[in-house]
């Protein structure tokens, strides 16, 4: 087993085997976390605190229960987005903590880049739970899983992600990781949510959701992002479920065995009909919550060890 990273800021540094390892550990936690008793002593001793300077369900509470599961000392520091500054608070609150002596920072933020930052900063290891459109590594990881779990394997797998791909970090992430272990990507959606220089990640770009999800083994589907969008972007909601929504028609003209996924939230009737999001023969939402705590687990483990075993490379 190797993993020799002391932050996860983003898969874009991670090595094909390091994802592989960390997929083979979580497998461990999915076995642990369906136990009566799941408790274990891996993070025990350690401080592990949650900062979220964006609004987050899923991953907040999954980073928790993954930390307690392993017998941290978790706190939740939640951050009001609009009471912070770029730049200089950002520094000052990560000095801050640092002075508390965390072992594990999870860090959320609006801002490109402010995690990396951040990280420069402090003497412990960093996690990206999601910065601004960047990455948002461990959604990626807890995709894979879920579909290494489905489909038996993680390479060489038709793979769709469809919908707002220009400002989702979830498609950003899922892109790196997919391209690495050797998939092929498509990604569909209006022009207008495909971002510049999309050719340089090697998918082919389809705007035509039914040719797009020819043939396909996983379909991906993503939030409308609003809160990123300034207006413009697509002709109404309706408009857009009527083209990109999935819907029971579109998803026909994948592989009869092909699985359907949301990061979450979703926005029910605008990019995924109801129905088909429940449908447990088809949707495999709710194993990509269960797999995310076990993800997280299994990268805060990683990382303990590598902390554990470099202290002092770890030290600014
Ligand atoms: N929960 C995911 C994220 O934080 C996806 C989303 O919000 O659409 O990026």
């Amino acid at each position: 087993m190797r993993f020799d990273q002391r932050h996860l800021l983003g898969i874009e540094p991670l090595r094909p085997d390091e994802i592989t390892t960390l997929l083979d550990l979580s497998e461990r936690y999915v076995a642990l976390n369906r136990q009566q008793q799941k408790r274990s002593t891996v993070l025990a001793g350690l401080t592990q605190i949650n900062m979220f300077f964006e609004n987050s369900t899923r991953t907040q509470a999954s980073f928790e229960l993954a930390g307690k599961r392993l017998g941290a000392d978790v706190m939740n520091m939640s951050m009001q987005a609009s009471s912070i500054k770029k730049g200089e608070t950002l520094i000052d609150t990560a000095m801050t903590l640092n002075a508390m002596h965390p072992d594990l920072l999870v860090v959320r933020h609006p801002h490109s880049g402010a995690v990396d930052l951040l990280a420069q900063k402090v003497n412990c290891a960093v996690l990206n739970a999601g910065d601004g459109r960047h990455e948002h590594p461990t959604q990626a990881l807890l995709d894979a899983l879920t579909i290494r779990r489905a489909k038996g394997r993680i390479h060489r797998l038709n793979i769709a992600i469809c919908g707002d791909i220009a400002h989702s970090r979830v498609a950003r992430s899922n892109l790196l990781l997919l391209h690495k272990m050797e998939n092929r990507i498509r990604l569909i959606g209006p022009p207008t949510l495909m971002p510049a220089g999309i050719d340089a990640f090697g998918a082919e770009v389809y705007e035509d959701m039914k040719e797009g999800l020819q043939d396909v083994d996983v379909v991906m589907m993503l939030r409308l992002q609003k809160e990123r969008m300034d207006g413009g972007f697509i002709p109404s909601e309706r408009e857009y479920y009527h083209r990109y929504g999935l819907d029971a028609e579109k998803l026909s003209h994948a592989k009869p065995d092909a699985i359907v996924m949301h990061p979450g939230p979703m926005n029910r009737g605008v990019e995924i009909d109801g129905t088909l999001a429940d449908d447990i023969n088809r949707s495999v939402i709710q194993d990509q919550v269960e797999m995310g705590v076990a993800v997280r687990m299994a990268a805060m483990d990683l990382l303990a060890r590598n902390l554990r075993a470099h202290p002092k490379e770890l030290m600014v």
